[in-house]
């Protein structure tokens, strides 16, 4: 086991604030693949969370001052880093989630190295003064800005399944946005947001602008009560509590939350690709990605060429303790309750009439792994195939047409991403945009959210607001709206005193401009 100081570069700055590092009081951080325990962290509480606020109010106008070239030089010196600093930071990853080494390689190295740089040049343009044009008569000739400026002080709270690529995919802009940032990792996976922090540390972000408020849920609900805006990833019941928070005090919240995102496979897809990408997304990062493909729907045409190719493919998959890259293609299961759900859905399946083609067992030995699985004869009565399930299963579902698949994949609470798949890319994309869901692919899964210009957000209970493109950064931002009169008269012409000659000559312009029934 390593030793604190060795693990938590913010050892001595957070024993400041409740002195349990070390005492065993802590949070034990286990590695999922293994079982050992590989550091402990402090539960920071209410109190070290109110402490951490003061110190980022304090530190935030600094920070916004350095402007955009400053803030950028600094996240550009971070992507650098992390590119330096990856098999660290690999290692980390792994050791907390239990991932593949190519699950963290690709999803969280792959992300965040993109994330930075592209926030640093991308954040000024977002966020630069817009100049307005208004088609309203009584400002003509004024000068009319959009502004953006930083909101002070964001919180950012994280789930465990993307220590890196989720808590700092919003860290980042936030940080780009001129705003002071406390994260809140999950405790599950403290350790990734720890050592990027003493990289951010490195790279000259100033003092105090990231903390990083290790603790329990009651540490994040505690953050929700002192940021000026809340950023959360996690569950539907969770996120559902911090939106209630956030109305209660007025702050903006965006929310990330679960999905149950549905494939669609036509009879006249490519099914080799189909297959791949259908095993591929399902069993990647062990299942546990809110965008995974956690059913599929298949016209009847082609329904049992499909499972077999998949089946097959899903069978030949290596699950166990990630030795390095080329190990084994599925890794742990992070978070031991998931494991129970995982299990829950399985066995609820089989007894209402499912069948499982290969997997369907929880792994026995060291360290907490479940069998890829393959299920079918499943049907909307069943857990599997309605409620998340966050795990290496594949529930396939056979479908009479097109129609019935866009009606069970909208048979559902959540709407975060979906795919279709058919060679007729044209009858895909119509497909997809009849889909309830934040993000739709046509022939393709999950690619949206590298996509860091277009939104990345879900629908229905999956979430409010989104990440990424011009939105993903406005949202750490107030807007201000800006007049400026230049041609400044004396008064206006509505203005006191009222007189029938003035206001029949505005009624004039009133009817010319706005009621000839043409555009303007
Ligand atoms: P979770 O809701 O249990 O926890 C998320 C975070 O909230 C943790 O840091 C936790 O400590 C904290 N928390 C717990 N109680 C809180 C409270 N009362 N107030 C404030 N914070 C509190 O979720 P999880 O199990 O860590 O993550 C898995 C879930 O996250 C899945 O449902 C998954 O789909 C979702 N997720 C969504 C996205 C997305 O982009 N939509 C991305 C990743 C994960």
């Amino acid at each position: 086991m390593a030793t604190v100081e060795q693990q938590l570069p913010d050892g001595a700055e957070l024993r400041k604030h409740n002195g349990i590092i070390g005492a065993g009081e802590g949070i034990p951080v286990e590695n999922p693949a293994t079982g050992e325990i590989v550091a402990t962290v402090p539960d920071l509480g209410a109190e070290g969370v109110a402490e951490m606020a003061v110190r980022a109010r304090a530190a935030q106008p600094e920070w916004e001052a350095y402007g955009f070239d400053g803030r950028a030089r600094v996240l550009i010196r971070a992507q650098k880093w992390l590119m330096d600093n990856a098999e660290r930071v690999v290692e980390t990853i792994v050791s907390e989630t239990g991932k593949t080494y190519e699950d963290a390689q690709l999803a969280e190295i792959g992300y965040a190295g993109n994330a930075f740089g592209f926030w640093a040049k991308e954040g000024p343009n977002y966020l630069a003064d817009e100049s307005v044009k208004s088609s309203q008569v009584l400002v003509k000739g004024k000068k009319l800005v959009l502004r953006f400026r930083p909101l002070g002080l964001i919180g950012v709270i994280g789930p465990w399944n993307y220590p890196l690529t989720n808590s700092f995919g919003d860290c980042i802009p936030a940080l780009m946005a001129g705003n002071s940032v406390i994260l809140k990792p999950s405790e599950i996976t403290p350790l990734t947001s720890l050592l990027l922090a003493e990289g951010l540390r490195e790279c000259g972000l100033p003092e105090n602008v990231l903390q990083i408020a290790t603790g329990r849920g009651a540490t994040g609900a505690a953050l929700v009560e002192h940021v000026d805006m809340i950023m959360f990833t996690g569950s539907t019941k969770t996120g559902t509590k911090v939106a209630e928070t956030a109305a209660r005090r007025l702050i903006p919240a965006s929310l990330e939350l679960g999905g149950k995102d549905p494939m669609i496979v036509l009879a006249d897809a490519d099914l080799e690709r189909a297959a791949n990408f259908a095993t591929y997304y399902s069993m990647q990062n062990a299942g546990q990605t809110c965008i995974s493909i956690e059913r599929v729907y298949v016209e009847e045409p082609v329904y049992d060429e499909f499972v077999a190719k998949v089946s097959e493919k899903v069978r030949a998959l290596r699950v166990g303790k990630p030795e390095g890259f080329g190990s084994v293609e599925v890794g742990a299961i992070t978070f031991p309750p998931q494991l129970e759900t995982i299990k829950d859905h399985v066995a609820d399946a089989v007894q209402r009439g499912a069948r499982v083609v290969t997997g369907g067992q929880e792994v026995a030995g060291a360290g907490r792994f479940y069998e890829p699985t393959v299920l079918v004869d499943v049907d909307h009565s069943m857990k599997c195939m309605t409620e998340e399930t966050f795990g290496p299963t594949l529930p396939i579902m056979k479908v009479s047409d097109a129609d019935e698949a866009v009606r069970l994949a909208n048979d559902s609470p959540y709407g975060l991403g979906a795919s279709v798949f058919s060679k007729d890319t044209a009858r895909g994309e119509a497909i997809a945009r009849r889909l309830e869901a934040g993000a739709a692919n046509v022939n393709d899964a999950m690619i949206n959210y590298t996509v860091l210009e277009l939104p990345m957000g879900g629908a229905k209970a999956s979430g409010l607001g989104s990440r990424h493109g011009a939105g993903g950064i406005r949202k750490y931002c107030s807007q201000q709206a800006i007049v400026v009169t230049k041609l400044a008269m004396k008064k206006e012409l509505f203005m006191y005193p009222y007189k029938p000659r003035t206001s029949k000559m505005l009624a004039g312009l009133f009817k010319f401009m706005y009621g000839r029934g043409k555009r303007a």
